[in-house]
């Protein structure tokens, strides 16, 4: 790369059917954009790109880019590069942690980017993982949906990667900062596109993601960090108030075996259905506080209905990408619905940790390649209106998948609905529709599996939906629930160590303990601690 000076310029506007390759096409927008001859941008990055579909069927990609130019730029659009390594996070006040030896609960990505930085620093890290490694853990996914044979600790939710593992691999996050920037770094060493790192929207379906999650353990044990799978931690070891150790529970020759492990600090990243550890902490009085959750159904439509509703009709989805949306309503008295985790040209795919209990959620593969779009629609749930201690949340999804399975009849089969036919109040009938989904499904009358608040939260955001994307409620089917978006308890922590407030030696992170949602946002959590902590060589100089 050349020394001269280095800009910046945003909101670079590119047709998507641009001619030639991004290569040739993108300096030569840029100097358009900026009046520039066409050797007047060199050396150029890419720093994010992004679909901009406002205008109908002339749908354009928007990117930032970095360059250098063999003569000073002055344009109103441009800005200087400081190329002086500003940007890192504030390394000032990092924590000792008590000792060398550190405990993980939890391989999903908060858990794993944990593990790796605390291991890149010195740390000896041991991760216990209650579900199985990727290539197992494939195979009892599979024997759940197609032999309706469930493994409780070893299914979607759980094992090597955690839900991110066999998830729909989009990537976004609210914010962007040095930890989302360092996780999305590592899945790119772990062999994801390059593009990942720049794309406003990334993704990378389940079929590459199980691999690069993999890889991502490999360079964990690289770094000297040993797994413990099938391993569940059924307790804290607490002495004096300070969590000093673990219990746990495996399997040997057929007998669950417990141990009681010491460590000198303990890291909780269990992921938002860790519903029997939260029960273990609450009985060890650790503080936990209910937060907001959500739940309704996963809905999916035809992607057709939904490429020419946000693109256009006469736009090409294999340039632009299967269409997403994000539609969001609330009304005067405080209810609120929105869809969440869109999947275009997804599958639904079907979740239970517990016997007689049914959830439903989305992934896709690379190509995201289905004529089918789903989506989450979750209406808001606020803690104030449930009866019961911290973990009424908990008891309310729990609950509520119970009564899926019995509105399913009992055997495995889940309930489904029409959007017209739940809007209208009645029960569908005849044949059931054509869908992504692969499990058996049934005509069933989805308000009688949710309280009033919901169900009509649920019917009201359908109507406001049918405004925005016109066959939202016609083209729509239901199938559900989808019940654990988002974690109902908080466990408390120091806003600067990470320590839980009430435990000192426990760090909880990542979406069960309520700092994170979402893949990229827990991996980032789990960079941000490793960054919070000091380097062990620094602490043992200083003993
Ligand atoms: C099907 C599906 C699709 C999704 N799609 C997306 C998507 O496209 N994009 C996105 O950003 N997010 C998606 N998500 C959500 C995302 O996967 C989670 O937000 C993310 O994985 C949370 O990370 P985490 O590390 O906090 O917890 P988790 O990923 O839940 O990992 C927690 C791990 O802890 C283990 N564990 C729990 N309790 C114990 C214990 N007591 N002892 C030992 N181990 C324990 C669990 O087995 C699990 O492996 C999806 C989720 C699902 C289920």
């Amino acid at each position: 790369m050349s020394s001269s000076p280095r800009y910046l310029v945003r909101e670079v506007p590119m047709p998507v059917d641009a001619v030639g390759t991004e290569a040739e096409a993108l300096p030569q927008a840029v100097a358009e954009y900026l009046d520039l001859p066409p050797n007047a941008v060199a050396d150029l990055r890419i720093v994010r790109k992004s679909l901009d579909a406002r205008a109908r069927n002339r749908p354009l990609w928007r990117y930032a880019v970095e360059f250098s130019s063999p003569r000073p730029v002055q344009h109103p659009r441009v800005s200087n590069v400081k190329t002086d390594g500003s940007g890192a996070e504030n390394s000032a006040g990092r924590h000792a942690l008590p000792g060398k030896n550190i405990a993980i609960v939890g391989s999903g990505p908060a858990g794993l980017a944990a593990a790796l930085g605390l291991a890149r620093k010195g740390y000896a890290v041991t991760v216990f993982e209650m579900g199985k490694g990727v290539v197992e853990r494939f195979r009892d996914i599979r024997r759940h949906i197609k032999q309706n044979v469930l493994d409780i600790k070893s299914n979607i939710l759980f094992g090597l990667g955690g839900a991110g593992t066999f998830s729909d691999g989009k990537l976004t996050a609210r914010t962007r900062n040095a930890y989302t920037d360092a996780f999305l770094h590592e899945l790119v060493a772990g062999g994801a596109d390059p593009s990942i790192e720049y794309l406003h929207h990334p993704h990378i379906g389940t079929d590459k993601l199980q691999f690069i999650v993999d890889k991502f353990g490999v360079h964990c044990e690289e770094a000297g960090c040993v797994f413990r799978f099938q391993t569940e931690v059924v307790d804290l070891v607490l002495e004096n108030g300070r969590c000093t150790g673990v219990e746990i529970e495996s399997v040997a020759d057929n007998a669950a075996v417990r141990e009681t492990l010491r460590f000198d600090a303990v890291v909780i990243a269990p992921g938002l259905s860790a519903h029997d550890l939260y029960r273990a902490l609450e009985a060890r009085g650790v503080e936990m506080e209910r937060k907001a959750f959500a739940v309704g159904v996963r809905v999916e439509h035809p992607q057709e209905l939904i490429n020419a509703r946000q693109l256009g009709d006469r736009v090409d989805p294999r340039v632009t990408g299967a269409a997403e949306y994000f539609l969001t309503w609330q009304n005067d008295y405080g209810q609120a619905a929105y869809s969440f985790c869109m999947c275009p040209g997804g599958v639904v795919v079907p979740c239970a940790d517990a016997e007689g209990a049914l959830f439903t959620n989305g992934m896709s593969y690379s190509n995201r390649g289905t004529v089918f779009a789903n989506s989450a629609v979750v209406a808001a749930v606020s803690p104030e209106r449930l009866a019961g201690g911290i973990l009424a949340g908990v008891d309310y999804q729990r609950e509520l998948e119970r009564r899926a399975y019995a509105l399913g009849g009992g055997d495995g089969t889940f309930p489904v609905q029409t959007i017209a036919a739940f809007v209208e109040g009645r029960l569908d009938a005849g044949p059931l529709w054509k869908t992504s989904f692969q499990k058996p499904m049934r005509w069933a009358n989805f308000h009688e599996l949710f309280d009033t608040e919901v169900a009509s939260a649920l019917r009201d955001s359908f109507r406001e939906f049918e405004r925005k994307i016109p066959g939202f409620i016609a083209k729509g089917l239901m199938i559900g629930p989808e019940s654990r978006t988002s974690s109902p308890v908080r466990i408390p922590r120091n806003p600067e160590t990470l320590e839980s407030v009430s435990t000192p030696g426990l760090y909880p992170l990542g979406e069960g303990a309520g700092y994170s949602g979402g893949i990229v946002s827990s991996g980032a959590d789990g960079f941000r601690f490793a960054d919070v902590v000091a380097e062990i060589f620094a602490d043992a100089r200083k003993a």
